[in-house]
């Protein structure tokens, strides 16, 4: 956990270890002491300064969000023009929202699944897949079907923090700190098979009709478990056979994560309902969506007046995040940026699989694009090959109950970024090794 100590903040990580059910025991993805010096004052293109004067390669994009640096001179100059111009305007109430959240949708839509085509802008991620879940069980409710209220998801997904997200989220320790979160929410061992594996078993068992949606993050962050087409196809055909809502939580993976604008289009499944997040203005100010198919969209419009869905909150949409996203749009469609993330995806790739063969303590490596793991004996050797890497001058992620680092670099990365993360990856392994 952070020690605050002296400083006027207060915060908590995850705590050193615990258990959560289908997955290892967690480690602490904070376990140093606050030191002034670490705080980050500054950022360059790929690089954070801190307050110690060293310059650090981050690469896992703050968390996993600035996908476009530190400095890209389109979002920067766009964010700046709005704070000029209109520095907040409500998307929710009063049927005056900016005008600005049309243009970013309109930007957006066009590469996303051609089935969808309405968005609604939030502000953060867990935000996003709880808006998702509760439309989903609303709709399911002015159908008819009160009784449909489960959401399934897996272990060791991750949706976010909080009563509805954090339900969500695969792990134990989260359901358990503060006492119950939201009800009727499940979640399936990690058994990724083609024919839908213990997702599908699971809510066959206990009965499709009252399932009304299910969860999943088509690569699994927390460890980068890739999904294959077939399980994600075979999860959508029995979804779609009983009238279940596929979510698919794109936060990480959409906006170029993975070579592409969202992971589904690459695999080619048709989300009913998709979460879109970090990426989505690089982190320049807090930004997430939730994208409708169609079909979902036609049923929402259906529905009566005086029974309307209502969610959302003050910063949703926000002016500034919106332009930061136009903006992002733009540079991933003119720059050759989802190109990039498949050659230097490839090239980290190639040096993760020629590290892990020379250093047998590497158990695994995991992932796709620019979204990669690298699994080590337990969360403690995880721990340890992080602090060893920013020993090195490379910032890389832990995360909560995979014994991983994750190595998630801004989509802007270059050659010699790479060689620089390969670089202090085989210095930490030797030193971890010896
Ligand atoms: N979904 C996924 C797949 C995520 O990776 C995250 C954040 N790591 C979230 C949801 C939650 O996003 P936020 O932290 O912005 O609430």
């Amino acid at each position: 956990m952070i020690d605050m100590g002296d400083y006027p903040l207060w915060n908590s990580g995850f705590p050193t270890a615990h258990r959560s059910a289908g997955a290892a025991s967690t480690a602490s993805s904070s376990t140093q002491a606050l030191r002034p010096e670490n705080m980050i004052v500054e950022g360059r293109g790929t690089r954070v300064r801190d307050a110690g004067g060293r310059w650090l390669l981050d690469a896992r994009s703050g968390l996993w969000n600035v996908t476009l640096g530190y400095d890209h001179p389109k979002v920067l100059e766009a964010v700046k023009r709005q704070l000029d111009t209109l520095p907040y305007a409500n998307s929710i109430g009063y049927g005056r929202p900016p005008a600005l959240a049309i243009e970013a949708a309109e930007a957006l839509l066009p590469h996303l699944p051609a089935h969808m085509n309405k968005i609604r802008y939030f502000s953060n991620g867990g935000q996003a897949v709880e808006a998702a879940m509760l439309l989903s069980r609303f709709l399911h409710r002015v159908g008819g079907q009160e009784d449909r209220l489960a959401v399934f998801g897996v272990w060791a997904g991750y949706h976010g923090l909080g009563a509805g997200p954090g339900a969500m989220t695969g792990n134990t320790y989260i359901h358990d700190q503060s006492g119950p979160l939201l009800p009727h929410v499940r979640h399936a061992q990690r058994d990724f098979g083609p024919d839908g594996g213990d997702l599908v078993r699971d809510m066959r068992e206990y009965g499709p009709e009252r399932v009304a949606a299910v969860v999943v993050e088509p690569v699994v962050g927390e460890g980068a478990h890739v999904l294959s087409y077939d399980f994600l196809d075979a999860l959508q055909r029995f979804c779609t056979e009983h009238g279940i809502h596929l979510i698919v939580d794109e936060v990480t993976t959409g906006m170029g994560r993975t070579g592409d604008f969202t992971r589904s289009q690459q695999v080619g499944i048709q989300p009913d309902i998709l979460t879109l997040g970090k990426g989505l203005s690089s982190g320049y100010a807090p930004l997430s969506a939730v994208a409708l198919s169609d079909g979902i969209f036609e049923q929402l419009s259906g529905v009566g007046d005086d029974r309307k869905f209502l969610i959302g909150a003050t910063n949703d949409g926000h002016p500034l995040a919106l332009a930061a996203s136009i903006a992002v749009v733009e540079s991933l469609t003119t720059e050759g940026i989802l190109d990039n993330v498949q050659h230097q995806g490839t090239l980290l790739r190639k040096g993760l699989l020629t590290a892990a063969e020379h250093f047998p303590h590497v158990k695994a490596v995991r992932g796709t694009g620019l979204m990669q793991a690298v699994e080590m004996a337990d969360p403690a050797a995880a721990e340890h090959l992080r602090l060893a890497m920013e020993a090195r001058g490379v910032l890389v992620s832990t995360v909560a109950v995979s014994p991983a680092i994750m190595i998630i670099p801004p989509l802007v990365i270059t050659d010699d970024d790479i060689a620089e993360i390969l670089a202090a990856l085989e210095g930490a392994l030797a030193e971890s090794a010896a």
